[in-house]
């Protein structure tokens, strides 16, 4: 019985609305000239102030626990990064955390934790920067795992449609207790249950990927969807919005297929979807079927890969991917 969570579920929520908020309007600053000149400094700034929004959040209210998350403050701290640190300073204090840029720096910092741990949080500030600077799918990740069971997972994803309310949703998973969501902007609508799709015919099957190739292999994912015959268009998609995505049914499958050997998937990448899918009545596993361990410090070390599906499709995805092993 994880009651105890509340506590956890109520500050969650609370900080990655705001850390939300405060990626929305950076995204929303980013212009055609910005973008054109690859200029990566709006995701660098949102990244830095959304962990430090959280961090600090965490901190004050369970300041016993570590922290694995992304980012740290130490180019902050340098001469080099001192712009940054202004640009940091000032969109915290806008979203109400206002702090000195040693408080500021202390906030990120507290996010550095890298070993396991029996009780721990895992943050990625903002997963999915390309789609970010595209001005696309983004997510906030936040999950709180203990003895290695992820039981509090929560997803802001701002660029999301949320039913009959327009884009921004936060969601999130608490372990026996279900999946659920909230327009981002409108705290006070009661949150709604979200369920995985009832597809079994492996034809009608939506698969979801990674936009970007180098993250997850387009050709491999090609052969499985023609081995299962799957008629439908391939949905890609930036961040663990596609956690959300099969969660609430809008795709059946997510897959993550290496690109390379070696690759070792980071926790923060994963746990805050993970829960979602799972208590929405879907399955997550490695391409291996094994599951995703937890208790490998900030890398999936154990795992290969991520298969997230509805749960009913899960062996039939399974097999698929054994099936189209591509050499190498
Ligand atoms: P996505 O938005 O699904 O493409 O995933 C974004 C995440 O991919 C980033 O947060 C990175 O941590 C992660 N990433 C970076 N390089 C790789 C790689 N070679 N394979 C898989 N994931 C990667
Ligand atoms: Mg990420």
């Amino acid at each position: 019985m994880n009651q105890g969570f509340k506590r956890e579920l109520e500050a969650g929520l609370q900080a990655v609305r705001q850390a939300a908020l405060l990626c929305r309007q950076v995204q929303s600053g980013i212009t055609t000239e910005s973008l054109a000149k690859q200029d990566n400094s709006p995701v660098t700034v949102a990244d830095y102030g959304s962990q430090a929004l959280i961090c600090r959040r965490l901190r004050a209210d369970f300041p016993a626990d570590p922290v694995i998350g992304e980012e740290g403050a130490a180019e902050l701290r340098a001469a080099a990064g001192a712009d940054f640190l202004q640009q940091v300073l000032q969109l915290c204090a806008e979203h109400g955390a206002a702090g000195t840029a040693d408080e500021v720096c202390g906030w990120i910092d507290h996010g550095g934790a890298s070993q396991y741990s029996s009780r721990f949080w895992t943050l990625d500030p903002i997963d999915g920067t390309r789609g970010f600077l595209r001005r696309e799918q983004y997510a906030i990740s936040l999950a709180l795992i203990v003895n290695g069971q992820i039981e509090l997972g929560i997803l802001g994803c701002p660029n999301m449609e949320c039913p009959s309310s327009g884009p921004g949703v936060l969601a999130w998973a608490v372990r026996g207790y279900g999946a659920w969501q909230q327009p981002l902007l409108q705290s006070e609508l009661p949150a709604t249950a979200i369920r995985t799709s009832g597809t079994t015919e492996p034809s009608d099957l939506v698969i979801c990927e990674s936009v970007e190739s180098g993250h997850s292999a387009h050709d491999w994912s090609g052969l499985i969807a023609a081995d299962l015959t799957v008629g439908r268009p391939t949905l890609r998609m930036d961040s663990q919005c596609k956690y959300l995505a099969v969660a609430r049914g809008e795709a059946d499958l997510y897959l993550r297929l290496p690109t390379k050997k070696g690759y070792r998937e980071k926790i923060w990448d994963h746990a805050g979807g993970v829960l979602l899918v799972l208590e929405a009545g879907g399955q997550v596993t490695d391409i291996s079927g094994g599951l995703l361990d937890f208790r490998q410090g900030s890398t999936l070390a154990l795992n290969e890969g991520v298969a997230a599906t509805n749960g009913r499709v899960h062996p039939v995805v399974l097999r698929a991917i054994e099936r189209n092993h591509l050499p190498g």
